[in-house]
C-alpha cells in the first residue's frame, strides 16, 4: 500500500485514480488516509476546533470545482473527531457573481455544496459584503516588515483544510495550495493590492457624475467639481479599498490590473506567511487532479498524474503537483522552481518531498 520515493522530505500522499469509474476506490483510499492510525492526518485538529474547509466556488462550469463527495468525506470524519468543520470561501476582487456572501452561498448550493448534500454549513470568511478584513505585519523574504491584508474570520478559526482543483494561473503559475493560502485568503483590499500596483483612476468617458463614489469613499479621497463636472481621486489619501470601483457601475472608476507575476508572488508569499502565523500547524492541503462530476474524463489541463495529492506542507504539495504533471498545468513563463524556493526560504514548507502511494 505504501511507497516512499525519496525518503528525505515532507510527506505528500498520493491517491491515484487508477481505473475507469474509480471514484469509490479513491474515496475509500482517501478515507483511509484521513482516519487510519498509521497516518492520523485529522489528528492535527482538536476536539471542538472550528475548522474551515476552503473550497473554491467558481463562477463558471462546475468542473472547475472539486467533487462535493470529497468535501463531505472530510466533514464527516472531522465531525467524528468532535471538530466543528464548515466549508468556506472568500469573495473575488471585483464585481462578479462572487461579489458578496449572498451570491457565493447561492452559488455553493447550486454547485452541490448545500448542507443537505455535504453535511456541513458553507460560510464566507470575509463577511456578508465581502469587505471584512484586517491588517497585520510579517517579515518578508528580505527581512523587511510589511503590511498584509487578510480576510477577517481567519482569526476566528482554529484550523484549515484547503481542497483545490489546480488550474493554470497567469500570476501564480497554477492555483494550488500556495495560491489558495496566499491569494484567496487575502481580504478584498489585499487582493486588489496583489493584482494592481496602482490606485484607481477616473475614466471620464464612462463617468456619469452620479457621485456615489464620493459618498461611499471611507476616507474622503474623492472630490467632485460640480461646475466643471470633474471627479478627482487624491491618491495620497486613498487606502485602495476598491469601493469606488464597485459603485461606479459603468466603469467610471477602474483599476489598471497592472501587476506582474513577480509582484503578485511576493504578496502571495507574504500573505501565506501571515496565515501560517495565525493557524500554525493546523493546516492540511489537497490538490485534486481530476474532474469532479465524471471521473472517467481526462483532466483537461494536466498531463501525467490523475488523482489526489494530500500533504501538511503546501510547498511540497505544489512541488509534487508540478513535478507529477510535468509542468503541463502551469503557464510556461512562470518560474515555478524559483517560487517554490522563495516559499521554502520564507518558512512555508519544503521543496523536498517523499511521495507515499496510499491507494488500495
Ligand atoms: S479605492 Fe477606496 S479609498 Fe481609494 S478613492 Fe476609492 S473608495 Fe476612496
Amino acid at each position: 500500500m505504501e511507497q516512499v520515493r525519496t525518503g528525505k522530505g515532507s510527506r505528500v500522499y498520493s491517491v491515484p485514480l487508477k481505473m475507469v469509474k474509480g471514484k469509490d476506490k479513491v474515496l475509500f483510499s482517501l478515507k483511509n488516509l484521513l482516519t487510519h492510525y498509521h497516518f492520523r492526518l485529522l489528528n492535527l485538529f482538536d476536539n471542538e476546533d472550528l475548522v474551515g474547509i476552503k473550497i473554491n466556488i467558481h463562477d463558471g462550469p462546475s468542473h472547475h470545482q472539486i467533487d462535493p463527495a470529497f468535501a463531505s468525506l472530510f466533514i464527516k470524519h472531522l465531525k467524528k473527531r468532535g471538530v466543528y468543520p464548515f466549508l468556506c470561501d472568500t469573495t473575488g476582487r471585483y464585481q462578479d457573481r462572487k461579489v458578496n456572501a449572498v451570491s457565493c452561498v447561492e452559488r455553493a448550493n447550486l454547485s452541490g455544496f448545500g448542507f443537505e448534500k455535504v453535511g456541513g454549513a458553507f460560510l464566507m470568511l470575509d463577511g456578508p459584503d465581502g469587505r471584512s478584513g484586517f491588517s497585520t505585519e510579517v517579515s518578508n523574504v528580505k527581512g523587511e516588515v510589511t503590511d498584509v491584508h487578510l480576510v477577517s474570520d481567519i482569526q476566528n478559526i482554529n484550523g484549515m483544510i484547503v481542497l483545490v482543483r489546480p488550474e493554470s494561473n497567469e500570476f501564480a503559475g497554477f492555483s494550488g495550495a500556495l495560491k489558495t493560502l496566499g491569494a484567496d485568503l487575502a481580504s478584498k483590499r489585499g487582493k486588489i493590492m496583489m493584482y494592481s500596483k496602482s490606485k484607481p483612476c477616473v475614466d471620464k468617458s464612462k463617468c456619469f457624475y452620479c457621485r456615489k463614489c464620493m459618498h461611499k469613499c471611507p476616507v474622503g479621497a474623492i472630490t467632485v467639481d460640480e461646475i466643471n463636472r470633474n471627479v478627482e481621486i487624491d491618491h495620497d489619501i486613498c487606502i485602495n479599498c476598491g469601493i469606488c470601483v464597485e459603485v461606479a457601475k459603468y466603469g467610471g472608476i477602474a483599476y489598471d490590473w497592472d501587476a506582474d507575476p513577480e509582484y503578485f508572488q511576493k504578496h502571495m508569499i507574504e500573505n501565506a506567511m501571515a496565515v501560517k502565523d495565525i493557524l500554525g500547524k493546523k493546516m492540511l492541503f489537497a490538490n485534486f487532479l481530476m474532474y469532479p462530476e465524471d471521473m472517467t474524463k481526462p483532466y483537461d489541463e494536466a498531463e501525467g498524474f490523475k488523482g489526489i495529492l494530500v500533504s501538511r506542507d503546501p510547498v511540497a504539495l505544489d512541488k509534487a503537483t508540478y513535478d507529477l504533471t510535468g509542468g503541463s498545468i502551469c503557464y510556461s513563463h512562470i518560474k515555478m522552481n524559483k517560487l517554490f524556493e522563495m516559499a521554502q526560504k520564507c518558512g512555508l514548507g519544503s521543496t523536498h518531498y517523499d511521495l507515499v502511494d496510499v491507494s488500495y
